[in-house]
């Protein structure tokens, strides 16, 4: 069956115009190819990204109107190997018996578009099947080039923008990870502070600051050097991971020797009995190591509607950690 295609360029390039007005992103790309399935009166259209270079051997679909069209593509046996030569391929007939098909679908006709870069390399392709035989006029050619041209700017445009949130979100993530223990730092730990006593101040949120600081630190650092109190840092922070829950639990080197947990949900006795742990397990662990004990003196303050700022919570905290040195170390103040 032979079919004489119409081709109207006005109706064409409106539509290019309205989809690129209308969508970004990945809804660019699924419109693109419908659009382009419907002007050029196909019965599949699919687009593709490179996987390997010089040559290509295989695709990935970033889009296709069928979805039993796989994710990935050897382009050996299929019209598309052509088009990675950087070159427009139309096949007017017998698509189906030279070639491998995709979908048992018995294509007649195809006709494939190169998605090149900057640098005019071939990074991908539009496929365009039709179960007719066809001779698709050469002005065809502007036309789906600017579609080409549409959907690579489009998927590099995509790209971008996830490389830009990749890198903001360990940006973000610097800003507020202690480098040495990887625990939340001083900063994170005032935004934090700030945060729930807004919330306190809002609704009936429980909330416990404890203030940890290891006892005699400054001899580890005597006894085995400078290295040897940072494993120890790093050993105990490991402790307090541990021990946190997830989502309640948020847990801060402030600095040198000096922890800080919040928990959100919690109750003075709660975060007692939880710190209470922390100190046998620190114990226990570094008792079976050349650190020898390492005791913790500990001062716990509630989150509370009566003060003022945050400030004179951690400051309360920090008050009833030292009243724990001054009574001999080793203990928990509440
Ligand atoms: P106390 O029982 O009263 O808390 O005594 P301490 O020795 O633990 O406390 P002090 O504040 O006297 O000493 C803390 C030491 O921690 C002093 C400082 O050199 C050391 N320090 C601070 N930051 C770091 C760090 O990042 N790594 C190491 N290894 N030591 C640090
Ligand atoms: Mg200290
Ligand atoms: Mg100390």
């Amino acid at each position: 069956m032979n079919n004489k295609f119409e081709f109207d360029p006005y109706k064409a390039l409106k539509s290019i115009l309205e989809i690129t007005s209308f969508h970004t992103g990945d809804e660019f790309i699924a419109h693109t190819a419908i659009e382009i399935k419907k002007l050029f009166q196909a019965d599949l259209v699919y687009i593709t990204k490179a996987l390997d270079f010089n040559p290509t051997t295989q695709v990935e679909v970033i889009f296709s109107t069928n979805i039993k069209v796989p994710k990935i593509i050897d382009l050996d046996g299929i019209p598309g190997k052509f088009v990675f030569d950087n070159k427009i391929i139309r096949i007017k007939e017998h698509v189906k018996y030279n070639f491998l098909d995709l979908l048992e679908e018995k294509y007649e006709s195809f006709y494939g578009i190169p998605i090149t870069d900057n640098e005019n390399k071939c990074i991908g392709h539009i496929a365009i099947y039709s179960k007719l035989i066809r001779d698709l006029p050469k002005e065809l050619d502007d036309i789906a080039l600017i579609y080409s041209r549409k959907i690579q700017r489009e998927t590099r445009r995509i790209e971008l923008e996830k490389e830009n949130l990749q890198i903001r979100k360990q940006l973000e993530e610097m800003i507020i990870t202690d480098t040495l223990t990887t625990l939340y730092n001083r900063r994170y730990f005032k935004k934090i502070c700030a945060d729930i006593f807004a919330q306190i101040k809002r609704d009936s949120t429980q909330a416990v600051l404890s203030y940890i600081d290891i006892d005699n630190f400054k001899n580890i650092n005597d006894k085995f050097g400078h290295e040897g109190g940072d494993l120890v840092l790093i050993n105990f922070a490991e402790i307090l991971q541990e021990q946190s829950r997830k989502g309640v639990d948020y847990v801060f080197r402030l600095g040198g020797e000096e922890f800080c947990i919040i928990s959100i949900d919690t109750s003075l006795d709660y975060s007692y009995e939880h710190m209470k742990r922390i100190m046998g397990l620190t114990s226990n662990k570094f008792l079976k190591t050349k650190f020898g004990e390492i005791t913790l003196s500990i001062g716990l303050a509630e989150f509370n509607k009566k003060f003022n700022s945050y400030e004179e919570i951690i400051n309360l905290a920090d008050k009833k950690m030292y009243e724990a040195k001054n009574s001999g170390k080793n203990q928990i103040v509440k």
